[in-house]
């Protein structure tokens, strides 16, 4: 990268940082439920044509889509989440959300001000880059609904189809000021499950003449445990919850049925297939085992609120990892290892559109303070906003390439 392009780079985000910190508090105090985005794209919206873009929006319901088109060369997408989660805000913070019982607990309102921050540079340095440069705002992440609804709208055939798309989250594990990212599986695939367990309802003083499904519930929890220690190849991430069980309503009698919910994680989706297989085989064996009817066995449902694995193609986070590490400074740049949570931004992977996504650093004072998605999540804001937007910047152009080809 030029002296001067990075000087000018420096010069905007320097002078546009209040106003991000701004706007970021903004979001914060103003946050909405997956699917509920309007007042929050309405921002990002008018933020982005402030800026010079031309945005569209409602892209598989509230998305907004900026386009900002600068001569021949590659379509980069840069994708920021909108939603937030319903958790009751606990911070005390004085920018604290005043939506009760909803808060920006992921982190998504720094990733939109980055997105708003990237998209004031990159169109004031026009002269150092050519291209079509793609602002995402997304709706429902956090039920990983929202990347699939905006393509199933015409993202990719609406809009310019971006032949690289880069996205920055919130990671409270990392020093504010650094990023962080890795090649290959970066955050894993999830699968949810909807599990039924029948028997034959009766009497509780007479379990002889039933078949208790909380006691075949119990057991198949326990022997789905298995799946994870005897099955699975030690060496691949695995993840199996029985995150609720639901059965039964008096003391003195035994349902006909217990209803669980499921979550998996994994890698690789061979480990996902074996992981499924193994869920249905072992539900069916231990209901079997327990001598329910052939017409009653149990009834499992993948529900559709899968993520694949994030992946991130190892040229371009090389390239952006370089571009990122010359304009944040040596060191800044750290890599990571997987996270096993699920990030939707994997589904525009699936699309057969290479990847790169970094965690920008929130943590203040050297110790990781409360997680993500916690009630007192209080990420650092302003050099987190500073190294996010400028990350995305450098990412961008990495991914257009040649501001040396410009007179500057
Ligand atoms: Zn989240
Ligand atoms: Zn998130």
């Amino acid at each position: 990268m030029r002296e001067e392009v990075r000087t000018e780079i420096d010069d905007l985000v320097s002078r546009k940082l209040p106003a991000l910190v701004a706007l970021y508090q903004d979001f914060h105090a103003e946050p909405e439920l997956s699917g509920e985005e309007v007042q929050t794209a309405e921002q990002l919206a008018a933020e982005l044509e402030a800026a010079g873009i031309s945005v569209t929006s409602e892209i598989g319901g509230h998305g907004v889509v900026g386009v900002l088109e600068n001569g021949p060369g590659p379509v980069v997408m840069l994708r920021a989440d909108m939603d937030a989660l319903p958790v009751q805000e606990e911070t005390g913070l004085p920018y604290a959300s005043r939506r009760p019982g909803v808060m920006h607990a992921c982190g998504h309102d720094l990733n939109m001000t980055a997105l708003v921050g990237a998209a004031g540079v990159l169109a004031g340095i026009r002269k150092a880059w050519s291209g079509t440069l793609l602002f995402v705002g997304q709706p429902a992440e956090e039920t990983v609904a929202g990347a699939r609804a905006m393509l199933r709208d015409g993202l990719f055939t609406r809009f310019p189809r971006p032949s690289c798309a880069v996205a920055v989250h919130a990671g409270p594990d990392i020093p504010s000021g650094s990023v962080g990212t890795r090649s290959g599986v970066l955050s894993a695939g999830g699968e949810s499950i909807d599990l039924v367990v029948r028997g034959l309802g009766g009497h509780a003083a007479h379990p002889d003449q039933a078949r208790d499904p909380v006691v075949i519930a119990a057991e198949t929890i326990l022997a789905l445990q298995t799946l994870r220690s005897r099955e699975i190849d030690p060496n691949e991430f695995f993840v199996l919850t029985v995150a609720a069980v639901h059965g039964g309503s008096k003391h003195n009698t035994i349902p006909d049925e217990v209803t669980m919910k499921v979550n998996l994680r994994y890698h690789h989706s061979a480990v996902r297939d074996q992981g499924l297989e193994g869920v249905r085989r072992i539900t069916t064996g231990v209901a079997r085992a327990a001598g329910v009817p052939e017409d009653l066995m149990p009834v499992v449902t993948v529900i559709d609120e899968s993520v694949p694995p994030l992946v991130t193609d190892a040229g371009l986070t090389d390239r952006c990892v370089a571009a990122a590490e010359e304009i944040l400074g040596e060191g800044k740049v750290i890599e990571i290892p997987p996270i096993s949570g699920s990030e939707d931004f994997a589904v525009y992977g699936q699309e057969g559109v290479p990847l790169v996504y970094f965690r920008v650093g929130t943590m203040v004072g050297g110790k990781p303070g409360p997680y993500l998605h916690s009630s007192h999540f209080a990420p650092e804001q302003t050099n987190a906003i500073k190294s996010a937007t400028l990350t995305l910047v450098a990412s961008a152009l990495a991914c257009v390439g040649k501001d040396q080809e410009s007179s500057g």
